[in-house]
Protein backbone atom coordinates (compact mmCIF):
# COMPACT_ATOMS: atom_id res chain seq x y z
CA UNK A 1 0.00 0.00 0.00
CA UNK A 2 0.85 3.40 -0.61
CA UNK A 3 1.09 5.21 2.60
CA UNK A 4 -1.62 7.32 2.54
CA UNK A 5 -1.72 8.52 6.07
CA UNK A 6 -3.24 12.19 6.84
CA UNK A 7 -1.20 15.63 6.83
CA UNK A 8 -2.37 16.31 10.03
CA UNK A 9 -0.55 12.85 12.09
CA UNK A 10 2.92 13.46 9.98
CA UNK A 11 3.93 15.60 13.63
CA UNK A 12 2.58 13.82 15.85
CA UNK A 13 5.33 11.92 18.26
CA UNK A 14 5.29 8.90 20.12
CA UNK A 15 5.49 9.57 23.75
CA UNK A 16 9.10 9.51 24.64
CA UNK A 17 8.09 8.46 28.12
CA UNK A 18 6.76 5.50 26.99
CA UNK A 19 9.97 4.56 25.30
CA UNK A 20 11.52 5.23 28.35
CA UNK A 21 9.42 3.15 29.83
CA UNK A 22 10.49 0.22 28.43
CA UNK A 23 14.62 0.47 29.07
CA UNK A 24 13.06 0.82 32.52
CA UNK A 25 11.06 -2.53 33.40
CA UNK A 26 13.72 -4.36 34.22
CA UNK A 27 13.11 -4.88 37.81
CA UNK A 28 16.92 -4.77 38.79
CA UNK A 29 16.80 -0.73 38.05
CA UNK A 30 14.93 1.74 40.52
CA UNK A 31 13.11 4.05 37.89
CA UNK A 32 11.67 7.76 38.93
CA UNK A 33 10.50 7.85 35.27
CA UNK A 34 7.13 6.25 35.45
CA UNK A 35 4.48 9.43 36.35
CA UNK A 36 2.03 6.73 38.17
CA UNK A 37 0.35 6.63 41.44
CA UNK A 38 1.10 4.45 43.99
CA UNK A 39 -0.59 1.22 43.67
CA UNK A 40 -0.66 0.67 47.14
CA UNK A 41 -3.51 3.54 47.64
CA UNK A 42 -5.60 1.55 44.92
CA UNK A 43 -8.84 0.81 47.30
CA UNK A 44 -9.37 -2.84 45.80
CA UNK A 45 -12.07 -4.10 48.09
CA UNK A 46 -14.01 -1.05 48.33
CA UNK A 47 -14.17 -1.14 44.45
CA UNK A 48 -15.14 -4.89 44.38
CA UNK A 49 -17.99 -3.70 47.35
CA UNK A 50 -19.00 -1.08 45.17
CA UNK A 51 -18.75 -3.10 41.58
CA UNK A 52 -21.02 -5.79 43.10
CA UNK A 53 -23.35 -3.26 44.47
CA UNK A 54 -24.13 -1.82 41.04
CA UNK A 55 -24.07 -4.99 39.41
CA UNK A 56 -26.95 -6.30 42.09
CA UNK A 57 -29.34 -3.42 41.53
CA UNK A 58 -30.62 -4.37 37.75
CA UNK A 59 -32.59 -0.84 37.63
CA UNK A 60 -30.21 1.41 37.63
CA UNK A 61 -29.48 1.40 33.44
CA UNK A 62 -25.68 0.53 34.33
CA UNK A 63 -25.48 -1.42 31.48
CA UNK A 64 -27.09 0.09 29.04
CA UNK A 65 -26.18 3.90 26.76
CA UNK A 66 -25.90 6.62 28.59
CA UNK A 67 -25.91 10.26 28.14
CA UNK A 68 -23.19 11.99 26.82
CA UNK A 69 -22.65 14.49 29.56
CA UNK A 70 -21.84 11.52 32.09
CA UNK A 71 -23.75 10.18 35.01
CA UNK A 72 -25.73 12.91 36.83
CA UNK A 73 -25.10 12.10 40.40
CA UNK A 74 -21.71 12.24 39.65
CA UNK A 75 -21.66 15.37 38.27
CA UNK A 76 -23.29 16.49 41.02
CA UNK A 77 -20.67 15.39 43.65
CA UNK A 78 -17.92 16.81 41.88
CA UNK A 79 -20.10 20.48 41.73
CA UNK A 80 -20.38 20.23 45.19
CA UNK A 81 -16.69 19.14 45.83
CA UNK A 82 -15.71 22.41 44.21
CA UNK A 83 -18.28 24.13 46.24
CA UNK A 84 -16.83 22.87 49.36
CA UNK A 85 -13.32 22.91 49.07
CA UNK A 86 -12.96 26.12 46.91
CA UNK A 87 -16.47 28.17 47.22
CA UNK A 88 -16.30 27.74 43.24
CA UNK A 89 -20.13 27.92 42.40
CA UNK A 90 -20.29 25.52 39.34
CA UNK A 91 -23.28 24.03 38.06
CA UNK A 92 -23.82 20.27 37.11
CA UNK A 93 -24.94 21.06 34.05
CA UNK A 94 -21.61 22.41 33.30
CA UNK A 95 -19.66 19.24 34.17
CA UNK A 96 -18.96 16.99 31.36
CA UNK A 97 -17.67 13.29 32.35
CA UNK A 98 -14.58 12.52 29.93
CA UNK A 99 -12.17 9.26 29.44
CA UNK A 100 -9.97 10.84 31.46
CA UNK A 101 -8.63 14.31 31.47
CA UNK A 102 -6.70 13.11 28.75
CA UNK A 103 -9.54 12.78 26.22
CA UNK A 104 -10.46 16.47 27.20
CA UNK A 105 -7.78 17.49 25.45
CA UNK A 106 -8.43 16.02 22.27
CA UNK A 107 -12.07 17.46 22.54
CA UNK A 108 -10.90 20.76 23.02
CA UNK A 109 -8.05 20.66 19.95
CA UNK A 110 -11.17 19.30 18.01
CA UNK A 111 -13.36 22.54 18.98
CA UNK A 112 -11.12 25.02 19.16
CA UNK A 113 -7.89 24.56 17.43
CA UNK A 114 -7.30 25.18 13.82
CA UNK A 115 -4.11 24.02 11.90
CA UNK A 116 -1.40 26.96 12.49
CA UNK A 117 -3.24 28.66 15.34
CA UNK A 118 -0.64 29.93 18.00
CA UNK A 119 -1.03 28.25 21.21
CA UNK A 120 0.38 28.79 24.15
CA UNK A 121 2.15 26.61 26.41
CA UNK A 122 4.36 26.26 29.72
CA UNK A 123 8.15 25.30 29.39
CA UNK A 124 8.39 23.04 30.23
CA UNK A 125 5.02 21.63 29.63
CA UNK A 126 3.24 18.42 30.08
CA UNK A 127 3.94 15.71 27.16
CA UNK A 128 0.37 14.14 27.00
CA UNK A 129 -0.62 18.24 26.36
CA UNK A 130 1.43 18.73 23.54
CA UNK A 131 0.91 14.81 21.81
CA UNK A 132 -2.88 15.30 22.24
CA UNK A 133 -2.87 18.75 20.72
CA UNK A 134 -0.47 18.49 18.20
CA UNK A 135 -3.00 16.25 15.87
CA UNK A 136 -4.58 19.84 15.78
CA UNK A 137 -1.54 21.40 14.50
CA UNK A 138 -1.11 24.28 16.27
CA UNK A 139 1.57 26.35 16.20
CA UNK A 140 3.47 26.61 19.86
CA UNK A 141 3.89 29.13 21.09
CA UNK A 142 6.89 28.38 25.14
CA UNK A 143 6.10 30.51 28.37
CA UNK A 144 9.00 29.60 31.06
CA UNK A 145 7.55 28.66 34.01
CA UNK A 146 9.35 30.25 36.83
CA UNK A 147 9.38 29.18 40.66
CA UNK A 148 6.05 30.79 40.71
CA UNK A 149 4.59 30.05 37.62
CA UNK A 150 4.49 31.21 33.79
CA UNK A 151 6.86 34.34 32.71
CA UNK A 152 4.55 37.20 32.53
CA UNK A 153 6.59 39.60 29.97
CA UNK A 154 6.99 36.48 27.88
CA UNK A 155 3.39 35.85 27.88
CA UNK A 156 2.95 39.75 27.71
CA UNK A 157 4.84 39.59 24.25
CA UNK A 158 3.20 36.94 22.70
CA UNK A 159 0.11 38.46 23.82
CA UNK A 160 1.29 41.89 22.24
CA UNK A 161 1.59 39.44 18.49
CA UNK A 162 -1.47 40.66 16.17
CA UNK A 163 -3.13 37.50 15.72
CA UNK A 164 -2.07 36.28 19.26
CA UNK A 165 -2.96 33.32 20.84
CA UNK A 166 -6.46 32.48 22.11
CA UNK A 167 -5.80 29.41 23.51
CA UNK A 168 -3.79 29.18 26.19
CA UNK A 169 -2.63 25.51 28.05
CA UNK A 170 -1.53 25.52 31.69
CA UNK A 171 -1.09 22.87 34.98
CA UNK A 172 -1.95 25.09 38.19
CA UNK A 173 -0.75 22.97 40.50
CA UNK A 174 2.49 20.71 41.28
CA UNK A 175 2.60 20.66 37.20
CA UNK A 176 3.67 17.88 35.45
CA UNK A 177 7.21 17.68 35.02
CA UNK A 178 8.04 20.02 36.43
CA UNK A 179 5.98 20.23 40.18
CA UNK A 180 5.95 24.06 40.37
CA UNK A 181 2.86 25.77 40.87
CA UNK A 182 1.29 29.05 40.23
CA UNK A 183 1.16 31.58 43.24
CA UNK A 184 -1.65 33.65 43.91
CA UNK A 185 -0.45 36.88 42.57
CA UNK A 186 0.29 35.05 39.24
CA UNK A 187 -3.14 32.91 39.24
CA UNK A 188 -4.11 36.54 39.34
CA UNK A 189 -2.17 38.40 37.05
CA UNK A 190 -2.73 35.83 34.51
CA UNK A 191 -6.68 35.68 34.67
CA UNK A 192 -6.18 39.52 34.20
CA UNK A 193 -4.62 39.07 30.92
CA UNK A 194 -7.42 36.35 29.66
CA UNK A 195 -10.26 38.45 30.76
CA UNK A 196 -8.33 41.70 28.72
CA UNK A 197 -7.44 39.58 26.13
CA UNK A 198 -9.68 37.31 25.45
CA UNK A 199 -7.89 34.04 25.92
CA UNK A 200 -9.57 30.54 26.76
CA UNK A 201 -7.63 29.01 29.81
CA UNK A 202 -7.04 25.29 29.75
CA UNK A 203 -6.21 25.01 33.26
CA UNK A 204 -5.49 20.92 33.92
CA UNK A 205 -5.42 20.29 37.35
CA UNK A 206 -4.83 16.37 38.12
CA UNK A 207 -2.90 16.98 41.24
CA UNK A 208 -4.18 19.95 43.27
CA UNK A 209 -5.54 17.57 46.02
CA UNK A 210 -2.10 15.87 46.54
CA UNK A 211 -0.54 18.73 48.33
CA UNK A 212 1.29 18.26 51.17
CA UNK A 213 2.58 21.47 52.20
CA UNK A 214 1.27 24.87 51.78
CA UNK A 215 -1.98 26.48 51.64
CA UNK A 216 -4.68 25.49 49.03
CA UNK A 217 -4.90 28.37 46.04
CA UNK A 218 -7.66 29.06 43.92
CA UNK A 219 -8.05 27.51 40.57
CA UNK A 220 -8.26 30.58 37.71
CA UNK A 221 -11.04 29.32 37.28
CA UNK A 222 -12.36 31.24 40.16
CA UNK A 223 -10.95 34.10 38.60
CA UNK A 224 -12.05 34.30 35.62
CA UNK A 225 -14.81 31.67 34.77
CA UNK A 226 -15.39 32.46 31.67
CA UNK A 227 -12.10 31.81 30.34
CA UNK A 228 -11.32 28.80 31.72
CA UNK A 229 -11.77 25.38 31.03
CA UNK A 230 -11.15 23.71 34.23
CA UNK A 231 -10.06 19.76 33.71
CA UNK A 232 -9.67 17.20 36.83
CA UNK A 233 -9.13 13.78 37.21
CA UNK A 234 -9.81 10.82 39.90
CA UNK A 235 -6.80 8.90 38.20
CA UNK A 236 -4.45 10.35 40.56
CA UNK A 237 -7.07 10.37 43.53
CA UNK A 238 -8.23 6.79 43.05
CA UNK A 239 -7.62 4.98 40.11
CA UNK A 240 -6.26 5.53 35.90
CA UNK A 241 -7.47 2.59 34.74
CA UNK A 242 -11.32 3.92 35.28
CA UNK A 243 -10.35 6.88 32.71
CA UNK A 244 -12.50 9.07 34.47
CA UNK A 245 -11.71 12.65 34.29
CA UNK A 246 -13.93 15.36 33.42
CA UNK A 247 -13.97 19.28 32.51
CA UNK A 248 -15.61 22.02 33.86
CA UNK A 249 -17.16 23.86 30.78
CA UNK A 250 -18.14 27.38 30.71
CA UNK A 251 -21.69 27.99 29.11
CA UNK A 252 -20.70 29.55 26.01
CA UNK A 253 -18.54 26.34 24.94
CA UNK A 254 -20.62 23.47 26.22
CA UNK A 255 -22.99 22.46 23.09
CA UNK A 256 -20.06 22.30 21.15
CA UNK A 257 -17.64 20.52 23.25
CA UNK A 258 -20.82 17.70 24.18
CA UNK A 259 -21.34 17.51 20.14
CA UNK A 260 -17.52 16.52 19.91
CA UNK A 261 -17.78 14.21 23.28
CA UNK A 262 -21.19 13.02 21.52
CA UNK A 263 -18.84 12.28 17.67
CA UNK A 264 -15.87 10.80 19.26
CA UNK A 265 -17.37 7.79 21.77
CA UNK A 266 -21.54 8.64 22.53
CA UNK A 267 -20.24 8.82 26.62
CA UNK A 268 -17.75 7.48 28.69
CA UNK A 269 -18.14 3.98 30.13
CA UNK A 270 -21.37 4.27 32.48
CA UNK A 271 -21.07 1.46 34.54
CA UNK A 272 -17.73 2.55 35.56
CA UNK A 273 -18.86 6.04 36.31
CA UNK A 274 -21.58 3.89 38.62
CA UNK A 275 -19.18 1.64 40.30
CA UNK A 276 -17.01 5.08 41.26
CA UNK A 277 -20.32 7.22 42.36
CA UNK A 278 -20.72 4.15 44.34
CA UNK A 279 -17.48 3.95 45.95
CA UNK A 280 -17.84 7.71 46.89
CA UNK A 281 -21.46 7.31 48.41
CA UNK A 282 -19.70 4.68 51.02
CA UNK A 283 -15.80 6.09 51.68
CA UNK A 284 -14.49 9.80 52.10
CA UNK A 285 -12.35 10.68 49.79
CA UNK A 286 -10.89 12.98 51.72
CA UNK A 287 -9.77 10.42 54.21
CA UNK A 288 -7.96 8.31 51.42
CA UNK A 289 -6.49 11.65 49.60
CA UNK A 290 -5.20 12.16 53.21
CA UNK A 291 -3.42 8.99 53.38
CA UNK A 292 -1.63 9.77 49.70
CA UNK A 293 -0.68 12.71 50.29
CA UNK A 294 1.05 11.91 53.97
CA UNK A 295 2.86 9.41 52.12
CA UNK A 296 3.84 11.57 49.17
CA UNK A 297 5.13 14.43 51.14
CA UNK A 298 7.50 11.71 52.99
CA UNK A 299 8.29 10.26 49.77
CA UNK A 300 9.31 14.19 48.56
CA UNK A 301 11.08 14.21 51.71
CA UNK A 302 13.52 11.45 51.30
CA UNK A 303 14.11 12.55 47.79
CA UNK A 304 15.18 15.90 48.63
CA UNK A 305 17.36 14.69 51.05
CA UNK A 306 18.82 11.91 49.21
CA UNK A 307 19.76 14.53 46.50
CA UNK A 308 21.18 17.45 48.94
CA UNK A 309 23.22 14.57 50.10
CA UNK A 310 24.48 12.61 47.37
CA UNK A 311 24.54 15.64 44.09
CA UNK A 312 26.03 18.56 46.07
CA UNK A 313 25.00 21.65 44.34
CA UNK A 314 22.35 20.10 42.51
CA UNK A 315 19.20 22.73 41.52
CA UNK A 316 16.20 21.44 42.02
CA UNK A 317 12.25 22.52 42.84
CA UNK A 318 10.78 21.75 46.31
CA UNK A 319 7.01 20.78 44.98
CA UNK A 320 4.33 21.26 47.30
CA UNK A 321 2.52 18.55 46.32
CA UNK A 322 1.85 16.10 43.64
CA UNK A 323 4.50 13.22 42.24
CA UNK A 324 6.95 15.21 40.53
CA UNK A 325 10.18 17.09 41.14
CA UNK A 326 12.59 18.78 38.29
CA UNK A 327 16.18 19.07 38.48
CA UNK A 328 18.67 21.15 37.03
CA UNK A 329 22.28 19.94 35.78
CA UNK A 330 25.28 21.81 34.89
CA UNK A 331 24.78 23.69 31.64
CA UNK A 332 27.56 21.55 29.76
CA UNK A 333 25.77 17.98 30.85
CA UNK A 334 23.08 16.69 28.43
CA UNK A 335 20.64 14.68 30.62
CA UNK A 336 19.97 12.19 27.56
CA UNK A 337 24.04 11.35 28.38
CA UNK A 338 23.14 11.50 31.82
CA UNK A 339 20.24 8.76 31.16
CA UNK A 340 22.43 6.42 29.20
CA UNK A 341 25.14 6.34 31.93
CA UNK A 342 22.46 6.10 34.67
CA UNK A 343 20.25 3.26 33.46
CA UNK A 344 23.63 1.34 33.55
CA UNK A 345 24.10 1.96 37.04
CA UNK A 346 20.07 0.79 37.03
CA UNK A 347 18.51 4.13 37.71
CA UNK A 348 16.20 5.58 35.38
CA UNK A 349 14.47 8.98 35.17
CA UNK A 350 13.35 11.15 32.35
CA UNK A 351 15.08 13.89 30.75
CA UNK A 352 13.48 17.27 30.30
CA UNK A 353 14.02 17.94 26.22
CA UNK A 354 10.60 16.78 24.95
CA UNK A 355 8.62 18.79 27.33
CA UNK A 356 10.07 21.85 25.46
CA UNK A 357 8.31 22.93 22.39
CA UNK A 358 11.86 25.07 21.50
CA UNK A 359 14.04 22.23 21.90
CA UNK A 360 17.43 23.82 23.40
CA UNK A 361 17.16 22.97 26.86
CA UNK A 362 19.22 19.80 27.31
CA UNK A 363 20.03 20.13 30.67
CA UNK A 364 17.25 19.11 32.53
CA UNK A 365 15.41 15.90 34.19
CA UNK A 366 11.74 14.83 35.50
CA UNK A 367 11.89 12.84 38.65
CA UNK A 368 8.96 10.78 39.97
CA UNK A 369 8.71 10.01 43.78
CA UNK A 370 5.44 8.75 44.39
CA UNK A 371 6.20 5.06 43.55
CA UNK A 372 9.21 4.25 45.93
CA UNK A 373 9.62 3.94 49.53
CA UNK A 374 12.44 6.19 51.26
CA UNK A 375 15.01 3.38 51.53
CA UNK A 376 14.50 2.55 47.75
CA UNK A 377 15.04 6.43 46.64
CA UNK A 378 17.94 6.56 49.30
CA UNK A 379 19.83 3.85 47.15
CA UNK A 380 18.75 5.21 43.51
CA UNK A 381 19.76 8.62 44.18
CA UNK A 382 22.88 7.50 45.81
CA UNK A 383 23.87 5.87 42.42
CA UNK A 384 22.68 8.57 40.45
CA UNK A 385 24.95 10.82 42.62
CA UNK A 386 27.81 8.75 41.40
CA UNK A 387 27.04 8.82 38.32
CA UNK A 388 27.10 12.71 38.23
CA UNK A 389 30.39 12.27 39.86
CA UNK A 390 32.23 10.39 36.97
CA UNK A 391 30.67 12.63 34.26
CA UNK A 392 31.87 15.85 36.66
N1 LIG B 1 -2.86 16.16 32.66
C1 LIG B 1 -1.72 16.03 33.34
C2 LIG B 1 -0.96 17.24 33.74
C3 LIG B 1 -1.25 14.74 33.67
O1 LIG B 1 -0.09 14.62 34.33
C4 LIG B 1 -1.99 13.61 33.29
C5 LIG B 1 -1.54 12.21 33.60
N2 LIG B 1 -0.23 11.93 33.39
C6 LIG B 1 -3.17 13.82 32.57
C7 LIG B 1 -3.58 15.10 32.29
C8 LIG B 1 -4.02 12.68 32.08
O2 LIG B 1 -4.69 12.09 33.12
P1 LIG B 1 -5.96 11.18 32.94
O3 LIG B 1 -5.59 9.86 33.51
O4 LIG B 1 -7.05 11.85 33.70
O5 LIG B 1 -6.28 11.10 31.48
Amino acid sequence: MQPFFAQRFAKVEPSFIREILKVAVNPEVISFAGGLPNPDFFPNEELQVATAKVLGNKGNGALQYAATEGFGPLREYIAERYRTQHGLQVSPDNILITNGSQQALDLIGKVLVNEGDDLIIEEPGYLGAIQALSVYQPNFRGVSLNDDGPDLAELDALLAEPNHARLMYGVTNFQNPSGLSYSLEKRRAVAERLIRHNVLMVEDNPYGELRFEGEHLPPIAKLAPENVVLLGSFSKVVVPSFRLGWMVVPDWLRTKITIAKQASDLHTNGFVQQVLFSYLQDNSLDAHIDRIRTVYGQQKKAMEQALLRHCPGLDFTRPEGGMFLWLKLPQHLSAMDLFNLAIRENVAFVPGRPFYVRPDILNTARFSYSGADAATIEEGISRLGRVIQQVL
